[in-house]
């Protein structure tokens, strides 16, 4: 029986590392009733707060406090649960889980709760992994968000949509089975309004995830250009804070320095390279090199030049740097920054370059800051304060794009062909694209990468 996950009974800490009030033990399977009994010497009624003695199995007392027993199947996991509330301090709460696992019980692996409640159909995998978002969370709308898809939110949008796939391909191999009725595809105005229509909410329901991505991942901002240009001064002026070091010498910055901050709730990793130059010293080669790397990743390049020094102070970035074409294997957005402003005398200001957006700004008078933050926010399609929105992670992203180009492949064959088998292929494709997102498709492999992510007893 697949379902029988309660099998092995797990144990584990739900509760934080470290010292607090409460500390909590998670107790999920078949045997967790009888080791919860065993530790507290009680019986334990369903869902009733029970103030008692917790001993270990030599009969030693090592903590009192709170045990509750949730019953199969209306627990978190499905199974039996027993959580016994001790006194929160990580010596006591080990004794705790020992005083389980001496009677039987094993260490649960990250994640395996969850796992099991998934396995169990409490929960599907979009769900599932919004209790990891949302305690992983570091903004108020990213939570917000991530309990909206842990409430469903986002797979019964998915849901929906695979509804209406399963419908169509149903209705047109329905036709091919029987060709006697001669269904001609293009003919047939209901299979392409279906379809256009389908298309149309996926296109709607990608647009709102890949906001939720956004919000839960945030984007990453390389800032790069050559020494003295004024990129750590941009990086403490975009944060706030003085973290990275400004000095007047060049080539200061050799690491890369990072920083995780929010512009109007758009959360955002940025990273402060090394200034890119030809160096004949090893440490600083070796900055520029992670430089690239950087780069490689990123959602987003600011390229900065000093504004006030006429030999960098160009818009192209490949005058301004001809080997960043060489270097970028990926099409990345880059945006140049005029620097130091308030040297050059220029006004802050946004225009556009042959496609590239040159902002003038300064980091040391926050001159311009604001527009460049603004043009952070347009350029990562970020819209503040979006209502109805819901987590979502990159994975997602991947599948709703598979999903979307299957159907783009669908409507290619039958505009161009009128082919309904390659058509309900298509359709089915499309179906297994998003059943990959709640888990109706799955892997041992893909449900490994995502539980192992999770932390201990959740
Ligand atoms: P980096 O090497 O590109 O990281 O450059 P820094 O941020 O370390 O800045 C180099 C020097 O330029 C420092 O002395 C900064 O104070 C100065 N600087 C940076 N931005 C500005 C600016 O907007 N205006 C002026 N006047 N000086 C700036
Ligand atoms: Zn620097």
């Amino acid at each position: 029986d697949p379902t029988d996950t309660g099998a092995e009974t797990i144990v584990a800490v739900a509760t934080a590392p470290g010292r607090g009030g409460v500390g909590i033990v998670r107790l999920s399977g078949k045997h967790a009733l009888a080791i919860g009994q065993a530790i507290t010497s009680n019986t334990l009624p369903a869902r009733h707060a029970r103030f008692c003695q917790f001993v270990d199995s030599a009969g030693q007392p090592i903590d009192s406090g709170i045990a509750i027993y949730f019953p199969a199947p209306n627990s978190f996991t499905g199974e039996d649960v027993i959580e016994l509330q001790g006194h929160g301090g990580p010596v006591i709460l080990d004794l705790i889980v020992r005083a389980c696992t001496d009677r039987g019980a094993r260490q649960a692996r990250p994640g395996e709760f969850s796992e099991r409640a998934f396995l169990n159909d409490k929960l599907d995998l979009a769900q599932a992994e919004a209790i990891a978002d949302l305690i992983n969370s570091t903004t108020e709308q990213a939570a917000l968000n991530a309990n909206r898809s842990l409430q469903g939110a986002f797979s019964r949008e998915i849901t929906a949509l695979v509804d209406l796939v399963t419908r169509l391909r149903v209705y047109v191999e329905a036709a091919i089975d029987f060709p006697e009725e001669e269904i001609d595809f293009i003919q047939d105005g209901q299979v392409s309004e279906q379809l256009l229509a389908i298309i149309d909410q996926l296109d709607r329901v990608q647009a709102q995830a890949r906001q939720g991505a956004l919000l839960q991942e945030g984007m990453k901002l390389v800032i790069a250009g050559r020494p003295n240009a004024g990129k750590s001064s941009l990086l403490n002026a975009l944060s706030g804070q003085d973290s990275a070091i400004v000095t007047a010498i060049e080539g200061t910055t050799r690491d890369v320095l990072r920083e995780h901050i929010q512009i109007d709730g758009m959360p955002l990793h940025i990273v402060d390279t090394a200034g890119l130059r030809d160096s004949a010293d090893e440490v600083e080669k070796e900055g520029i090199r992670r430089a690239w790397t950087e780069m490689e990743s990123a959602d987003h390049i600011l390229l900065v030049v000093d504004g006030s020094d006429p030999a960098h102070n160009d818009d192209d970035p490949r005058i301004i740097w001809p080997e960043i074409h060489d270097h970028l294997t990926r099409d990345i957005a880059i945006s140049v920054v005029h620097n130091k402003c308030d040297l050059s005398g220029r006004d802050p200001n946004i225009s556009d370059h042959g496609g590239t957006p040159v902002i003038e700004l300064s980091a040391k008078t926050g001159a311009g800051m604001d527009l460049l933050k603004s043009h952070l926010k347009q350029c990562m399609g970020y819209t503040e304060g979006e209502e109805s929105s819901f987590s979502a992670r990159r994975r997602h992203l991947l599948s709703l794009e598979k999903a979307a180009n299957a159907l783009a492949a669908g409507r290619a064959q039958l505009e161009n062909a009128g082919a309904g088998e390659l058509l309900a292929e298509d359709l089915r494709e499309c179906q297994n694209a998003l059943g990959e997102i709640t888990g109706a498709v799955s892997s041992d492999q893909l449900l490994g990468e995502i539980f192992s992510s999770f932390c201990i007893g959740k």
